[in-house]
């Protein structure tokens, strides 16, 4: 059951007032991890800053209070490692790794463009959880701009099938909040 989280982070320390484009009550229903229960995706998509790691780390912890086993990873760094356990020989380890929390949490995907053979190694991790666990996913990239990121329209498109079949779409617009906060305290202009 350890998810190691990066940050403390909570629902009750997230202030949706200064967020607007966000309906408070999804975030409600999605804390009662029903989309666990249910092997369920959500992918939290907007620009920097907006509270989507936030927003994962706090439903994480809900997960991880009903007793859901939850792994929380930072997008490079699950790559980094099966890349490094196929060139090992001990991929399907890694891929079990991955695969046996009933939660995964990926953050910041897409951030960097992925090399081809990565985007394989993605696409196996994506079938083998499919329909088993869910996965909460967060990207500054729109939907329409994964196939860029996976290098590769074919896989791009079975990646994001299996991903977006059971899936709740989560998109935040507005100005970073980060920079809201340097705003208010004069800071920053
Ligand atoms: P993102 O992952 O979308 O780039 P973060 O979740 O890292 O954004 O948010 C940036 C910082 O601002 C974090 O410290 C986060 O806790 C805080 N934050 C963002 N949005 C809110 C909010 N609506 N209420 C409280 N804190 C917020
Ligand atoms: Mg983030």
């Amino acid at each position: 059951k350890i998810a190691k989280f990066p940050l403390a982070r909570s629902l009750e320390g997230f202030d949706f007032g200064a967020q607007p484009s966000l309906d408070p009550q999804r975030i409600r229903e999605l804390s009662v991890c029903r989309f666990v229960a249910n092997g369920e995706n959500v992918l939290f998509l907007g620009p920097p800053g907006v509270g989507k790691t936030h927003l994962v780390i706090a439903l994480g912890r809900e997960a991880v209070h009903q007793g859901y086993s939850t792994l929380f990873v930072q997008a490079a760094h699950l790559l980094a490692s099966l890349k490094q356990a196929q060139e090992e020989g001990r991929l399907e380890e890694r891929l079990r790794h991955f695969t046996k929390p009933k939660l995964l949490i990926i953050d910041e995907l897409g951030y960097l463009p992925f090399e081809r053979e990565v985007s394989h190694l993605f696409f196996q991790l994506v079938a083998k959880r499919y329909e088993r666990g869910s996965m909460m996913i967060t990207s500054n990239r729109a939907v329409s701009e994964w196939g860029d990121v996976f290098g590769d329209p074919v896989l791009a498109t079975a990646i994001l099938d299996r991903l977006l079949h059971h899936s709740h779409i989560v998109t935040i617009r507005g100005e970073s909040y980060r920079l809201k906060e340097k705003r208010r305290s004069g800071l920053f202009q």
